[in-house]
């Protein structure tokens, strides 16, 4: 259970111990000590034991479409069920670079410049891995999603963090320029942005790839949320620049894009010599993803290229409808660009820390959220949480009559 007085939700910096069979204690020194259960696993579970409507984790509470799911089960039941080539189904690698073609016009090799992985996670990590060295800085923006700290850390790079800027979550260049040193290896860029979707804009990308050139630097640009971009707004893919994405790992995810989060699949786009070394690191971190999810996801995206075009109004109408439902609640609502998030700001409703209100929110409203600050290094002193609109019509409008009662 969870003490929801407790500073944070998990424990932190705690010291753990290996106890032998004769009951000797020696002290395990940890590699990753101020991390503690990711906060989408504390929170889906103290939503499952609350009964309470999950909108904190972010996976659709509907399935993919009928004819993926039908191709996988086809292949599964037609042999297609032993290793696929390390780099990823070759037929997958060709639909991803036929889409970077069709929607960013970028050109990428399906057999030197994509691989296919065991969802972004993999990808970023690998991506990481190879090219960071100990003592290596890599700059990352707070809030950040959760996973780039620890895959930096891990390869004995130090994370330099920037906060995004209000309103609306900008990227501050001067800050960044003049955190530049001689040890800056990489920047870790997220559009649209996880938690707080906002999106880059075309200037953003100029002045990343002047001030990438200027310093040699690498990029590791996460566009999981690429298709889920709403207003009319075109999103800013790295692959759109061709001198950035010569120094970039483009990083994606099936299950963002066609409702399967739990497939765990993603790919890697990143010119030869960058996937000459991200490959290297997969081969041994996980070698390969599932067969039978790559050969249906490739003829789902062959014969389905629609798909992704329907994507931006489905996402749009959902914020629209939480929106409208909370609007006139105590809840006060910022903008969401892209992705399948929302932020509130619930300061009219109660005093308590983020993490505290998420928690006291799932128990006593019946509605899980995400607490922002836990994205942060230095937490901002403004109460926002995230709440998550990938559900059923039915689902959001329960939840957000719930918040609203507030
Ligand atoms: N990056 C961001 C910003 C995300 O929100 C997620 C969410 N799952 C991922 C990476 C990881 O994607 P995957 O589940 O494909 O590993
Ligand atoms: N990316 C999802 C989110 O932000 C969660 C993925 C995970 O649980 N690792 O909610």
């Amino acid at each position: 259970m969870i003490d929801p007085t407790a500073r944070s939700l998990t424990p932190f910096g705690h010291a753990p111990v290996l106890v032998d069979n004769a009951g000797m204690k020696r002290p395990l020194a940890s590699k990753l000590p101020h991390v503690g259960t990711t906060i989408f696993t504390v929170m889906s579970q103290l939503a499952a034991e609350c009964g309470a409507i999950n909108l904190s984790q972010g996976f659709p509470d509907y399935d993919g479409p009928l004819a993926l799911r039908e191709a996988v089960k086809r292949y599964i039941d037609t042999g297609f069920n032993q290793y696929p080539p390390m780099a990823g189904v070759p037929g997958l690698r060709e639909a991803v670079a036929a889409k970077v073609l069709r929607c960013y016009g970028a050109t990428a090799s399906p057999d030197t410049e994509i691989t296919i992985t065991p969802g972004a996670t993999e990808a970023i990590y690998c991506a990481v891995t190879a090219v960071v060295q100990p003592g290596d800085e890599v700059i990352m923006f707070d809030p950040a999603y959760d996973c780039y700290e620890p895959a930096v850390t891990l390869a004995g790079g130090r994370p330099i963090r920037l906060p995004l800027l209000p309103p609306g979550y900008r990227i501050d260049w001067q800050r960044v320029a003049d955190s530049i040193t001689p040890r800056t290896r990489m920047i870790m860029i997220n559009s649209p942005h996880n938690p707080t979707g906002s999106v880059l804009e075309a200037d953003d990308l100029r002045v990343l790839a002047e001030l990438a050139e200027r310093h040699d630097l690498l990029i590791c640009s996460d566009e999981v949320y690429e298709h889920l971009i709403f207003d009319g707004r075109r999103h800013e893919s790295v692959l759109r620049y061709p001198a950035l994405a010569a120094r970039s790992f483009v990083v994606s995810s099936f299950g963002k894009t066609y409702h399967v989060t739990g497939w765990k699949t993603g790919y890697c786009v990143a010119p030869p010599a960058l996937t000459a070394e991200l490959r290297r690191v997969h081969q041994f971190v996980t070698f390969v993803g599932i067969t039978p999810i790559q050969l249906g996801l490739a003829e789902f995206m062959r014969e389905h290229p629609e798909h992704l075009d329907s994507l931006p109004g489905f996402y749009q109408r959902k914020r629209n409808l939480f929106v409208a439902a909370l609007a006139g609640s105590g809840f006060r609502t910022l903008p969401s660009a892209g992705t399948y998030f929302q932020l509130a700001d619930y300061s009219a409703i109660s005093e308590l820390p983020d993490r505290e209100f998420a928690i006291w929110l799932t128990r006593n409203v019946g509605v899980a959220a995400i607490p922002v600050s836990v994205f942060y290094e230095q937490p901002p002193a403004a109460r926002y949480v995230r709440f998550c609109f990938c559900k059923n019509d039915d689902t959001l409008r329960e939840g957000a009559a719930r918040l609203a009662a507030l």
